[in-house]
C-alpha cells in the first residue's frame, strides 16, 4: 500500500504529495470558504481594527506618487494578523481560504470593487490623494483598452499567507 500523507481537510481524499493534493484543491474546492481551525480564530479587538484601518491607508496614500504617472501592478504590504484578515473580509463574495497553501484571498473588481473597500476601511476616498500642489493622485480602478476602447475593471487583491 502506497503511503498517502497528504490529507485534504476539506474531504477524505489523501495523496501521496502536495502536489497532488494541490491540484485536487484548485479541482474541487477554488471557491472554498472553510477554515478548518476557524474555532482558533479569536474576535479581534475593535482597537485592532482601527490600527488596521489607519495602517493600510496610510501605506496607500504614501505609495501614491505625487508627480508621475505609473501604470501596472502595484504591491503593498501591510502587517496583519490572522484573525484580523479573516473577519475583515470573510463575509465578502470572494473570500476564499486555500487550505494546503494556508493562503486567504480576497478580490474586489472595479468601481463597486473600489467602494466596497472604502466602505470596509471606513474610507470613501482611499484611492484619491490630494498632493500639495492642489492636484490629485488616483488608483486607477479603471482603464479603457486602447484597441477596443471597452472599460477594463481593474482589481485590488488582498491576500494572507
Ligand atoms: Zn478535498
Amino acid at each position: 500500500m502506497v503511503a498517502k500523507p497528504f490529507h485534504c481537510l476539506l474531504c477524505d481524499k489523501s495523496y501521496a504529495n502536495k502536489t497532488s493534493l494541490v491540484t485536487h484543491e484548485r479541482k474541487f474546492h477554488n471557491q472554498n470558504v472553510i477554515i478548518p481551525h476557524q474555532h482558533i480564530l479569536s474576535i479581534p479587538l475593535y482597537s485592532s481594527y482601527c490600527h488596521f484601518h489607519g495602517l493600510f491607508i496610510d501605506t496607500i496614500q504614501s505609495r501614491l506618487g505625487s508627480h508621475r504617472s505609473t501604470e501596472g501592478k502595484k504591491k503593498i504590504q501591510v502587517h496583519c494578523e490572522e484573525n484580523l484578515f479573516y473577519f475583515i473580509f470573510r463575509e465578502q463574495e470572494t473570500f476564499t481560504f486555500q487550505v494546503s497553501g494556508y493562503k486567504y484571498n480576497c478580490v474586489f473588481k472595479g468601481q463597486a470593487g473600489a467602494e466596497r473597500i472604502g466602505k470596509i476601511f471606513q474610507c470613501p476616498n482611499w484611492w484619491i490623494k490630494a498632493n500639495k500642489f492642489g492636484g490629485e493622485t488616483i488608483v486607477y480602478y479603471q482603464q479603457q483598452d486602447p484597441i477596443t476602447k471597452n472599460l477594463i475593471d481593474k482589481e485590488v487583491c488582498f491576500c494572507w499567507k
